[in-house]
């Protein structure tokens, strides 16, 4: 645990008392403060008493007097589509609101830092896909390299709930908009920023406040090195502006797709193999075709983040190439849950917006694709242009009968059910095919989260295979 700094002896208040909440107020009574918790939930105020903590009734009158800062869950929001009620109260007391993300920066560097060879130092990633890929590919390049290095954010374990800095250790942290939005320190050493595409809309009031939440990352504490995805124009627009000309150095372009042969430092993918240029020169190629665990264009994408992040620390390209091998990719992105007769069974899950699922389609050349869910803002009408690698769509959830018009031409079943879905896709696949869930919509329909969606169409692939 990083015990909070700053605040001994004054009381904090704590809203929102799920997994990163309390984790929170046990890091605050480990730095000497006092966290006065609520939940605006009852089932998760009987919780944390449950887990032996005092609650403070903040929505009471006087409940704000003497509190020095309010720390916030990043699922409440705080600004659009409006402000929680006690966030609203909160900042017209002149409390200051934070996150834990912005506590660890201000607590995790101690003065017996002084003693260690080799500075601690923290990878943070954002973007609107990718983040966990690169976050966990990064943390396993780093394991695979020797190096002392934990993983945490919206990934794993809360920032807070990570041990002390060891002796040259990395932290990887994966952020989201609504932590980088809200956090008031933000200082990592190194700062990746893989795409942007939309999502959250309504917590940022449109694209420009998502991006803009993003970009704190970049601005606040100035990383020593900015890894930018320039495949958008937010991304191209990101780099310029951090960079003093063509050929600085502290900014690393990463595309997959486009060469990047400037002057500067760049690492890129196309047709299969990652490059990395300096100074107009190529330094080192990777083969990524064969690797197992990183599938598809959107894949090499992050292979480039994580190999850029991860030069920066001084690792020798050979060596991430190794890692880069024996990664396994994480479950319900882009995961082989089986194979029979030639027919394999991906599931991506987290393929819950329209720009993920694009990415999905393009990994694979023939697809039996599970789609459907809760659908969001805009339908699937952006995914037209990647339906040629579909060879029919198996539709389930809510979304199932919109889906179903947008899909025109494409030929398509409602199935409903993910058993339907999986048993009629696999009944049809052939040899050479991929079965493939990437819903391009959220699974709250059906499912309490994506991870029991993707658990679901694993077992009932098993079921069917086994
Ligand atoms: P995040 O943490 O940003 O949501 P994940 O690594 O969990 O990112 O991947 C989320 C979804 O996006 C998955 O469906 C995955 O297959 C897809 N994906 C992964 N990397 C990329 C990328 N670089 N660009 C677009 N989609 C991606």
């Amino acid at each position: 645990m990083i015990p909070v700094r700053g605040y001994e002896g004054r009381k904090v208040a704590v809203l929102g008392l799920g997994r990163s909440g309390l984790a929170t107020a046990r890091a605050l009574i480990a730095g000497g403060a006092e966290p006065c918790l609520w939940d605006d939930s009852p089932e998760a105020r009987a919780n944390a008493e449950g887990a032996g903590f005092t609650l403070t009734d903040l929505t009471r009158a006087n409940a704000w007097d003497e509190v020095a800062a309010l720390i916030v869950s990043p699922g409440i929001p705080h600004l659009y589509p409006e402000p929680n009620k006690l966030i609203a109260r909160a900042m017209a007391a002149g409390v200051p609101v934070d996150n834990d993300i912005g506590l660890f920066f201000r607590s995790w560097a101690t003065p017996d830092w002084d003693e260690l060879d080799t500075t601690p130092k923290v990878i943070a990633v954002t973007g609107s896909n990718g983040k966990s890929t690169t976050t966990a590919l990064i943390h396993h390049i780093l394991q695979v390299a020797g190096r002392p290095t934990q993983m945490a954010g919206n990934i794993g374990r809360g920032v807070l709930d990570i041990e002390p800095a060891q002796d040259g250790e990395v932290v990887v942290l994966e952020l989201s908009s609504y932590q980088t939005e809200l956090a008031r320190s933000l200082t990592p050493d190194i700062a990746v920023f893989t795409n942007l595409s939309p999502d959250h809309l309504d917590r940022h009031g449109g694209l420009g406040g998502y991006f803009a939440a993003k970009r704190r990352l970049f601005a606040e504490g100035g990383p020593d090195r900015a890894v930018v995805g320039v495949d958008e124009v937010e991304g191209r627009f990101l780099a310029n502006q951090l960079s003093q000309g063509a050929g600085d150095d502290r900014v690393i372009r990463v595309s997959s797709g486009s060469k990047l042969e400037g002057p500067g430092w760049s690492v890129f993918a196309r047709k299969g193999f990652l490059a990395e240029w300096r100074k107009g020169r190529q330094v080192a190629s990777i083969d990524l075709r064969e690797i197992g665990g990183l599938p598809g264009a959107h894949n090499h994408q992050n292979a480039c983040a994580a190999y850029a992040a991860t030069r920066t620390l001084g690792l020798a390209p050979k060596l991430i190439e190794q890692a880069l091998q024996s990664f396994e990719g994480l479950p319900h992105r882009s995961q082989l849950v089986g194979e029979k007769d030639g027919v394999r069974f991906v599931n991506d899950s987290k393929a819950t917006n329209v720009d993920s699922a694009a990415k999905a389609l393009q990994a694979f050349p023939k697809i039996r694709w599970i789609a459907g869910g809760l659908g969001k803002d805009g339908g699937i009408s952006a995914l037209k242009p990647h339906l040629g690698s579909v060879v029919k769509a198996y539709l389930i959830g809510h979304s199932a009968r919109d889906f179903a018009l947008e899909l025109g031409e494409t030929p398509h079943e409602i199935c409903e059910t993910m058993e339907r879905a999986v048993a009629r896709a696999a009944a049809e696949a052939e040899a050479g095919e991929v079965v493939l869930l990437a819903p391009a919509a959220a699974s709250f329909d059906q499912y309490p989260n994506f991870e029991k969606r993707g658990e679901d169409f694993a077992a009932r692939v098993q079921a069917l295979i086994a």
